[in-house]
Formats: C-alpha cells, structure tokens, sequence
C-alpha cells in the first residue's frame, strides 16, 4: 500500500472504515459490493494474493488471459507469471526469492513483459503488484495490463520506417543497412554482393500523360514484376520515384546477375493493363559487383547507379555491367570534387565576362559573368564539365556565391572607371536559386558592392522554372521585388512548352546559339527567329540572341528586330581588366554620336582569351 494514501482516521491503513451496527453492515455489504463491481469491471486482469503469494481472488480479466477460476485460486503466482521472449528465456516473473522482497516494497513493478501463461497465448504485458497490509500480513493486489492491442501498432511502426508504402518494398535505408552487413561477410568470405540498379524510362511521362495514380500502379506492378524475376532470398528495394535495386548477397557466378537483370527487363516489356488502360515502359538497368576496392554500401551504390545511367544513354531499355572505364570516370569526379572543394577554399576560381551589345547603336550594355577554373593536373576546364559536378556535390552553393561576389565587385570597379553603369549578367543553377538564403544573400552582395539592383540580371535556365514551378514564380517573384532583372539562357532548347512564359514574371529571353547558327542562309529558321521576337514583344521582354559568330548572321537578327547580341563576332569572354578598359572606352559621351558595332573593334577572330 502506498503509504502517502493513508487516511489520518484510518491509520491502519485498511481502506473500509470499520463500521459497527446493523446501519454499520449495511454499508459495509454496499462497499463490499461496490468493489466487487469495479473488480468485475476493470480492463486489467487483477489478482489478489496472500504473503505466500498464494492466488485468493481474481477477475474476468484475469480468468480470460490465465485460464478458468479454479485453476487460478491457490494457484502460486510464481507458477502462473512466467515471462520470457522465448520458450528458451522464460523463468517466473516473480521467483520464490523476489516475491517477499517485492511484497516489502510499496509498488513492485514491470514494463513490457511477455507473459506466457502455459497452454495460452503469450502476450506482452505491464505488470504491478501493490501491497496492502491486513490481520499482519502483507498481501498484494497484482494488476496485470494486456498490451497486445498495442503491438501491431508497434510493428506497423516498425514497417513503416523500413519499407517503401507505395510498393511494400524494402527501403533505401534497409537496403544500405543489409548491403554494409553484406560487404562485411563478404570482406571474409570473400563472396561479394552484385547490385541490380533499375530505372524505368520515361516515367515521368506516364506521371504527366496519364495521372499519378496510373504512375503509382504502374510502380507497383513493376515491383511486383521484378520481385517474381528474383530469388526470394535476394533484397528489392525501392530507393526513388521510378528507382528500384536488387542486392544479391551470394551468387554462384557473376554473369547470374546478367541473367536476373535480363529477366526482370523481359517481365517488364509485357504491356502493363490498368481496367483496359494499357501501358507499355521499358526499363534501363546498371549491374555492379563489389570487390575488395569497393568498400562502401554508398560507393557501390553509386556504381551501379552510374552503370544504370550508361544503359540510358546506351538508348535506354537495356543493360549495362559497370566495367573499368567507368571506374577510371568515377575515379576522376571524386579527384575533381576534391579539387574543385580546394579551388572554393583557395579562392581558384575566375570570373571572365563577355560583352553584350546593343544592336542598334552597337553600344556596350552588359557583361556576362562565365566561370572559370584551370587547375594544374585537369587544365583548363569547361564549366559545362565542373557546373553539373558543383551541382550534385552541393559545392555550387559556394561556387555560385563566389561568382557572385567577384562580378559585383569587379562590376562595381568598371562603374567607377567609365563613370556609368553597365549592366552585368550572372548565370545562377537550379539549386542555388532554390537554396533558402539565396534571396538574403543577394541583397547582401548587392548593398555590399553599392550595386544598383535593376542593373543585375540572373540568367536562369528553362529546366529551373519547370521542374518545380509552384517555387519557382514564389522565387522569381521574391527575386524581382530586390529590383534585379530574370533572364531565361538558352531559350528554346530542351523544352517545347511556352505555357510558362505566361506564369512567370521575366525580363528577357537569351536565345539558344543554335537558333542563331546559320540563320542568314536559313528563311525557315528566320520565321522561327521573327517568332520569337514578336513573343517577346508583346510580353514586354527584350531579346538577346546568343552565339552570334558571322556578320551575315548580326545583319539578319538585325532585321528581324533583335535589340542584343553576344558572340565571338563581337567579343570572346575576356579577363575583368580586358573588361574595365572595353567598358571605360565605350562610355558614350554626353549627347555623342552612337558607336556602331563594327567601330567598336573590338571584334575578335581570335579565341576567347579567357579559354574556351
Ligand atoms: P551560357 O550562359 O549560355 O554562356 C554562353 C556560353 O557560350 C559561354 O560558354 C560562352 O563562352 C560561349 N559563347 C559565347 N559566344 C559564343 C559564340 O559565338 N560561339 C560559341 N560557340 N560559343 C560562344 P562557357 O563560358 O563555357 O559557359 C558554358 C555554360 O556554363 C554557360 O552557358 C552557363 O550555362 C554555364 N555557366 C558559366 N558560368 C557559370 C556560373 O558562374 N554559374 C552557373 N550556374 N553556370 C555558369
Ligand atoms: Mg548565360
Ligand atoms: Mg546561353
């Protein structure tokens, strides 16, 4: 009994005042009855034993999880309570040396025990025993809480975050967790797991074409598909959208593997039939077998990714074996991240700036900012070859703040030198824009360098605004409210949709090179090119035509009303110095004469002095 509950006019401690009389027993019966119904009526079992923990008294409850009354009473509760998680484990709960020292004990409790009554069913239980004094003798009320409503919610939990909802396959996380414990064995055994990467082709068109619930069945019967190609013993996971991977912990022979995959790429091209709606998809798989050079769940991971990727440009629907030549690539983005993290921390990076010029009157407007990196083993590099690599390691954060910085403040240098402003151009990636300080960092760069706002234009590509557009307008929106200007860079490649000229907020559009390529010899490409100038008129956005390497190609974009032109013809990227004096010389003066392009000369045959 606990004894903080004593009452000061019961110092025995019994909890039935004893009352005395006629009037006296009444009351009693009706407490006596009262208990009764309350012990009928709880939903834990509760048993009620003597200092011998001999069984006295039981309830419903108790009957029901530990077997008929008579069995029960004086049945010693040491016998009856016994817990364990296995046949192997079990012992009493309570043994012959616990029970008189729990009986002592104001409460004597235990969470999340497995009782298994013999005979019944195991259940997991909470367990207390409460001691209560009476005639001199400790006897105890035992309260015993069934938890087995509780389990499944416990194991659902525990599904939940080891599988995939969707498909009811393993996830990234238990696919890792068995592959790491497979490299392990395998370490010593030297039996290496092989992984099966699987990417469906073009499902993102069945998503858009036909709705999410036909691409989600789709990804369940493609599971399915690929379960039934496999042996049960081996691991399908579902690691993204259309993304699923078989680890094969112990294959006889390497070339099995080809054989499953091959499997798997048949039992998908059998047409896929939703209530009549058929669909047929193909898939792209990427096969690697671990070795002793590949110690890393991720590592290998990333192989086999990379031997998917070859498949697709393979021409998807096929598969490929992670080979040597992979390894030798793999190896060289590893060496060039790291390079690429020393080039950010030792500030290796330039900046080189093209000129952009008005048509018209063949003034200097802007420069564009272009990256640049030229690093002792690698040479001289393209940023189309270390932009994506910043952008999947997430160093294009950094890189992109850089840049940033260098052209404001080399912008803010040619200002003070020509005495006007000229704009500046800074191409910015996807996942920078998206990052959630680009905003802040932006107005901080520009107060920083004393940066009028609408003299900066963020040129973004197409694929930005499109793969999530709901964030995008919300960015460009926010983007513009700092006063600068959004450009879209090359202009209409790689998408056919103009729907979203209409939902965005844009200032001009940068048209792709290879609209421009060729254009004077090309009546059909200029219809295209007019086009596209009377769009961006009547949307009040001025146009850039991009790559502009021929006069004859100047002239026509000319005609066709072109305001802007970049290209070699007019000028190659050039060093920020090369850029300060162009500036400084094309500062027209109060009321001068125009400078025409062709008197700027700054037209160079020559390379890009800046490298590519
Ligand atoms: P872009 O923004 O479309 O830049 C134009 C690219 O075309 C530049 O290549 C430029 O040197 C080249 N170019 C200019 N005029 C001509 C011409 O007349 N003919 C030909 N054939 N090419 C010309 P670059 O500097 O190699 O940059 C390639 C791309 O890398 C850029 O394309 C841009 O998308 C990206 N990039 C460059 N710098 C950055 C940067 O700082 N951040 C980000 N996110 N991307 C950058
Ligand atoms: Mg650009
Ligand atoms: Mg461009």
């Amino acid at each position: 009994m606990d004894n903080s509950n004593i009452d000061s006019d019961n110092p025995t401690g019994n909890p039935l005042p004893a009352p005395s009389g006629p009037v006296a027993a009444a009351v009693l019966q009706r407490q006596l009855d009262g208990l009764m119904a309350v012990f009928g009526a709880v939903s834990s079992a509760l048993l009620v034993i003597d200092e011998r923990g001999i069984v006295v008294m039981a309830n419903p409850e108790a009957v029901r999880l530990f077997g008929p009354l008579h069995t029960l009473l004086d049945a010693s509760l040491t016998n009856l309570l016994i817990a364990g998680a296995s046949d192997a484990s079990a012992a009493p709960l309570l043994d012959a040396e616990t029970l008189p020292f729990a009986l002592q004990q104001r409460r004597w409790k235990a969470d999340d025990v497995r009782l298994r009554p013999s005979g019944l069913p195991t259940f997991p239980a909470d367990f207390v025993l409460i001691p209560f004094e009476t005639g001199g003798h400790r006897n105890a009320v035992v309260v015993i809480t069934d938890n087995s409503d509780r389990e499944p919610a416990r194991a659902q939990l525990e599904w939940q975050a080891t599988h995939d909802p969707l498909t009811g396959l393993s996830n990234r996380a238990i696919l890792l967790d068995r592959l790491e414990h497979a490299l392990l064995l395998a370490a010593r055994s030297g039996t290496w797991p092989t992984l099966i990467f699987l990417d469906l082709d073009r499902f993102k068109s069945v998503n858009d074409q036909l709705g999410h619930s036909t691409g989600d069945r789709l990804l369940v019967e493609a599971a399915e598909r690929i379960k039934r190609s496999v042996r049960a013993a081996d691991t399908v996971a579902r690691i993204g959208g259309d993304e699923f991977v078989v680890l094969c912990e112990a294959l006889e022979r390497v070339d099995i593997a080809s054989q499953v995959a091959a499997r798997i790429l048949h039992a998908m091209e059998e047409v896929f039939d939703f209530n009549g709606e058929q669909v047929r998809i193909s898939a792209s798989i990427g096969i690697t077998t671990a070795g002793p050079s590949v110690t890393t769940a991720e590592d290998l991971l990333r192989n086999a990714d990379m031997a998917m990727y070859r498949a697709k440009e393979n021409g998807r629907n096929q598969i490929a074996t992670f080979d040597t030549v992979m390894h030798t690539e793999v190896r060289r983005r590893i060496d060039m991240e790291r390079a690429l993290r020393v080039a950010l921390d030792n500030d290796e990076l330039s900046v080189a700036y093209q000129p952009i010029f008005n048509t018209e009157r063949g003034a200097l407007v802007a420069f564009e900012a272009l990256v640049r990196w030229e690093h002792e083993t690698f040479g001289k590099l393209s940023p189309l070859d270390f932009i994506p690599l910043a952008e999947e390691t997430g160093l294009i954060a950094a890189l992109g703040e850089r840049v940033l910085d260098i052209a404001c403040r080399d912008a803010a240098s040619w200002r003070e030198a020509a005495g006007y402003t000229i704009g500046l151009h800074v191409n910015v990636s996807g996942r920078q824009v998206s990052a959630s300080n680009f905003v802040s960092f932006l107005s901080r760069v520009m107060r920083h360098h004393h940066m009028e706002p609408s003299s900066l234009t963020l040129e973004l590509q197409e694929s930005v605004l499109l793969d999530n557009p709901e964030r995008a307008v919300a960015r460009l929106v926010a983007l513009r409210e700092l006063g600068l200007r959004i450009a879209i860079d090359d202009f209409g490649v790689g998408y056919s949709s103009l729907a979203y000229l209409r939902r965005f907020p844009l200032d001009v559009l940068k048209v792709d090179r290879q609209f421009v390529a060729g254009i004077a010899q090309s009546p059909q490409g200029q219809q295209v090119l007019q086009a596209i100038v009377d769009l961006a008129a009547g949307l009040d956005y001025s146009v850039i035509a991009e790559g502009v390497e021929q006069a004859d190609e100047l002239a026509s974009l000319c005609k066709l009303g072109f305001q802007f032109a970049q290209g070699y013809l007019l000028a190659a990227p050039m060093s920020p110095t090369e850029a300060l004096l162009l500036a400084a010389a094309n500062a027209v003066p109060e009321g001068g004469a125009p400078v025409a392009i062709a008197e700027t000369g700054i037209h160079s045959q020559h390379a890009d002095s800046t490298h590519n």
